[in-house]
């Protein structure tokens, strides 16, 4: 085995908490363990650097069959290593065609950074924890206001209005008292890292939520029209809920379940902040809820975001991602749940879409829960193919794999996560008549705003039922 496929392996080992890079590197019989460990461990080293670098070149969009973990240890090898030693095989001839573009994108990141050697950018990159690195995300709660509100009383409280980003290069250079809009998501702003909201008069009336821009995804991408009903499977404390609400523009129904009393609690005060009229929240275990009843048959979309082992979370994440993995049998036990849980939704007979997702960075709990789901519907459902030009896809542990979404500090500047939309096949021309229902995204294209103006702290209608 060549030394670049060796090292992809361990990488993607690594990733995904199968071990310590040690252990992996001992564990692939490549012969020379010394070159394999060295090789390794200075890819993990540039990690975020090669990241950035390789997003921006496209090469992933452009060279569909390149893996993840493979492009790094190439591009790692191919600017900062000593070519190609290793062999590097068909990639080596494909990697020639970017080389160009790759090392423009390096010298424009130190230009950026205002650094001329390689080493520096780490010093500003992964020599500090990418966790903390990760800018303040803060949803304007469209059920109170709209971004244009909330960006004018930012701007009257002295921070400085950037626009639009463009790039993610946008987000990670914000500084100070500067904050944007995300590229990604219409009404999301973004603020440098260190920024503390929670004293917020806006945020302490319900305009504002602050939610990481991975975990804003979920709802964005099930994208309820109003007037629709939906399940949220696994709802406490409720902030994906409160993001479907404004979706829905509170027209439509939302079944919330949820089996922790306290949590359900706190999601009820959260709700009300937040304008929430159209939930009806339920002190429930959502294996227990029939899709036969009568209640849920015009449920068309489910968000399901259940427990998990959190590794993706930043507060959890250590230096070396190998060492704080959750131990087998906790992963089993979590993934089985999760695997029961993705079927059952899956049987809700009106469901058109459905969202899965975990702030796990565990395949276990992502990719081989997907598997085993698509393969137990048996063709009905399949993973649809959103967000093409999001950089970080998932594993690929089986064909389609790469329509799931993976997220991370140093790949998506957001906490660790995962994502997969199934959507219902069309099988019959009556399906098709049902199909027309399922929203087409847009997500690059921002949603027209419709102004919304509300003082803050005014009115809220949450409606809890236990
Ligand atoms: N979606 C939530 C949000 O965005 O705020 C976070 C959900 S959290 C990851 C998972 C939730 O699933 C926990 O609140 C837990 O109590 C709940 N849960 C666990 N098992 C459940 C079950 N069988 N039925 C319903 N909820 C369950």
């Amino acid at each position: 085995m060549a030394v670049y496929t060796a090292a992809a392996a361990v990488l993607a080992g690594v990733e995904s908490r199968q071990g310590s890079i040690k252990g992996l590197v001992y564990g692939s019989r490549f012969q020379n363990v010394k070159q394999l460990y060295a090789l390794v461990c200075e890819t993990q080293r540039y990690s975020a650097v090669l990241d950035a670098v390789i997003a921006s070149a496209g090469l992933l969009r452009a060279e569909k069959k390149l893996r993840p973990h493979m492009a790094k240890v190439l591009v790692y090898e191919l600017l900062m290593g000593q070519g190609f030693r290793g062999g590097g095989g068909r990639w080596k001839a494909v990697l020639a065609r970017h080389q160009a573009r790759l090392k423009a994108e390096l010298a424009r990141l130190k230009v950026q950074r205002g650094v001329s050697r390689n080493e520096d950018l780490l010093e500003l990159g992964s020599k500090s924890d990418p966790a903390t690195q990760i800018p303040r995300y803060v949803r304007v709660n469209t059920l109170k206001t709209c971004a244009d509100d909330a960006v004018d009383y930012f701007k009257r409280q002295g921070f400085s209005y950037q626009g639009r980003a463009s790039s993610l290069e946008d987000l990670r250079t914000l500084k100070g008292k500067h904050f944007l809009l995300d590229p990604l998501l219409p009404e999301l702003l973004v603020f440098p890292a260190p920024t503390d909201l929670h004293e917020h008069p806006l945020y302490q009336a319900g305009h504002l939520i602050l939610q990481d821009k991975a975990s804003c995804l979920p709802a964005m991408l099930l994208a309820p029209p109003p007037g629709s009903h939906v399940i949220d499977a696994c709802a406490a404390p409720g902030n994906k809920t409160s993001h479907l609400a404004a979706l829905l523009k509170n027209q439509g129904k939302i079944f919330a379940f949820d089996l922790d009393p306290k949590r359900l609690a706190s999601m009820a005060t959260l709700l009300a902040r937040a304008g929430v009229s159209c939930c009806e929240l339920a002190e429930r275990d959502f294996l227990a809820v029939s899709p036969a009843d009568q209640r849920y048959r015009q449920v068309q979309y489910i968000l399901l975001d259940p427990s998990c082992s959190g590794s993706g979370m930043p507060t959890r994440q250590l230096e070396d991602p190998g060492a704080d993995a959750p131990c087998k049998e906790r992963l089993q036990a979590l993934a089985g749940f999760q695997q029961r849980a993705l079927s059952h939704a899956l049987t809700f007979p009106s469901l058109q879409r459905l969202v899965y997702s975990t702030c796990s960075l565990c395949r276990e709990e992502n990719e081989d829960v997907v598997q085993a789901a698509l393969h137990s519907s048996s063709g009905t459902f399949r993973l649809a193919p959103v967000l093409p030009s999001w950089p970080h896809r998932g594993l690929s542990t089986f064909p389609g794999a790469e329509h799931c979404l993976r997220a991370s500090p140093e790949t998506t500047l957001t906490g660790g996560f995962f994502i997969a939309v199934f959507e219902r096949q069309e099988v019959s021309s009556s399906a098709s008549q049902t199909a027309k229902v399922v929203p087409q995204l847009a997500p690059h294209s921002a949603p027209k705003r419709k102004k919304k103006r509300q003082k803050p702290g005014a009115g809220t209608s949450a409606r809890p039922c236990t």
